[in-house]
């Protein structure tokens, strides 16, 4: 049998970082993976393909101005959907074939199969030969991330009523797709096939889109897409999706107790993921699950049977590649007696549309809640040089810094490259900066980052250059 200081199940950016850091360290690792593209959902139907879609989705966007800046197109522009996502399907498998070549490159143990508990201290690899192979490991984490979640009265056909794992290969652009769910991945859905020329409604329950983020920043992005011709039903309970023939009708209910049907050709379903343990017997190992299903863990990110761990989507927390990435990292770690530590406030949360939108830390509903003494300084994209030159007017930074020491507590933005710039917002605030030490950096100009040092001007003492 063979024998390894760490076994690793699930290959998602979790699983594979933290086979890496182990190697890195030192440690005999296995990672095992049930599907035979390593890189779990992020690489293979996440982030990568989400943004590979809203890639190709936004040059086409980006075609209606050309004329704008002097750029005639003689000839019909058109849209070859398939090759879009075959394209995509490329970018997967080039990112996924990525991973493969570093498990080689740091000699990591590849197994392809379902991984489940024998014990505390074997897994069985069943394999799609029909074989199993049972491993022994010192230390076990569970990387086994998460799958889309549904609600009970939707029956998803993987046609028409939709996840977004199909949602990123249809065969069509939908004439009228309808979200439920207005959180980050139905929104980026969504924008791509508006973009793609599909009339696009979002029912959500909550109030607002991307209700977890600062509301100023739900409300630019809601002003933006509507303009760009997005739907918006907020306050709205969903209460069936029916599919007939080629139809999907939606009835959702409002804030008035009046129901509003909506007709489309695709339903997607976008309520939010599960952490996903189903056939790794975790009980057979003693480990505890949540009645949400998420595997419990410490700070430690330890499960209740000592030498095994879990990280991830399995686990609570946001549901981000990034902080998957930072647990995986922080479990090798404490393996090797290192004291590693996350600070789960300063992990960034983005959504990839455009404007992108972009924010870490506390947001200015948290802080009123908490009563903490905050002041607010804002700077809109359209007063930068930088934002006209390349028509890209729309969003703002907002810095929220405490009133006594100046102490940033947040940042939220959203414009152009906000996914990029909110790095300088981490290190800030990992550094415990004041908007002050941010407004005396120098920033290059002209840059959309700019508006990050006006931003701070702003809230430090409320004296911005531009505006
Ligand atoms: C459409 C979409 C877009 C997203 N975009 C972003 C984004 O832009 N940025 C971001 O930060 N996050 C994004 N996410 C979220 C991100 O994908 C997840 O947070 C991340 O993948 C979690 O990583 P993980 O390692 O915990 O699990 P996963 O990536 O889910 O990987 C788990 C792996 O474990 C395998 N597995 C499960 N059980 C077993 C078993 N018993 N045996 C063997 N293997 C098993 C699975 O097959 C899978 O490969 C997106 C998600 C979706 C769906």
């Amino acid at each position: 049998m063979s024998s390894f200081d760490v076994v690793i199940i699930g290959s998602g950016p979790g699983g594979y970082v933290s086979a890496i850091r182990c190697a890195q360290l030192g440690f005999n690792t296995a990672i095992i993976e049930k599907y035979s593209s390593l890189g779990g959902t992020c690489l293979n139907v996440g982030c990568i393909p989400s943004k590979a879609m809203l890639a190709s989705s936004h040059h086409y966007a980006e075609i209606k101005h050309f004329e704008d800046h002097g750029i005639e197109l003689t000839g019909e522009v058109k849209i070859n959907l398939a090759k879009m996502v075959a394209r995509k399907q490329a970018v997967v498998d080039q990112t996924s074939g990525g991973v493969k070549y570093l498990m080689d490159k740091n000699k990591i143990t590849v197994l392809e199969g379902t991984g489940s508990f024998v014990d505390a201290t074997h897994v069985a690899v069943a394999k799609a030969d029909g074989t199993t192979e049972t491993i022994e490991a010192k230390n076990i984490i569970i990387a086994t991330g998460s799958k889309p979640s549904s609600l009970p009265f939707i029956t998803i056909d993987k046609e028409r009523i939709i996840t977004s794992t199909e949602a990123l290969k249809l065969p069509e652009v939908p004439k009228h797709l309808v979200i439920i769910g207005g959180g980050v991945i139905g929104i980026e859905l969504g924008q791509v096939y508006l973009r793609l020329g599909a009339q696009v409604s979002v029912v959500e329950y909550m109030d607002r889109i991307i209700p977890g983020m600062d509301s100023s920043l739900s409300k630019e992005l809601t002003k933006v897409l509507k303009k760009q011709g997005m739907k918006f039903y907020v306050s709205h309970k969903v209460q069936s999706v029916e599919r007939a023939g080629d139809v999907v009708t939606v009835q959702a209910e409002n804030a008035k107790g009046e129901t509003i049907t909506l007709e489309g050709d695709y339903a997607l379903v976008s309520v939010g993921r599960r952490p996903y343990t189903d056939g790794l017997n975790a009980d057979k190992a003693g480990v505890k699950i949540s009645d949400r299903g998420q595997v419990e863990v410490n700070d430690h990110l330890q499960t209740n049977v000592p030498n095994i761990y879990a990280i991830g989507d399995v686990v609570r927390g946001a549901m981000l590649a990034h902080k998957a990435e930072e647990e995986g990292t922080m479990v090798a770690e404490l393996l090797a007696g290192q004291k590693p530590h996350i600070d789960y406030n300063l992990i960034p949360g983005v959504v990839y549309t455009w404007p992108e939108v972009a924010a870490v830390g506390q947001t200015e509903e948290q802080l009123k809640e908490a009563g903490i003494a905050y002041k607010s300084g804002s700077f809109p994209f359209k007063a930068l040089g930088r934002a006209r030159a390349s028509a890209d007017l729309d969003g703002f930074v907002k810095i929220l810094a405490d009133a006594k020491t100046d102490e940033v507590l947040g940042v939220h933005m959203i414009g152009a490259r906000t996914a990029d710039l909110i790095a300088e917002a981490v290190v800030a605030m990992e550094f415990k900066a004041s908007a002050e030490d941010i407004s005396r950096m120098s920033h290059a100009h002209p840059t959309f980052a700019e508006a990050v040092k006006e931003a701070a001007l702003a809230a430090t003492d409320n004296r911005p250059i531009h505006v």
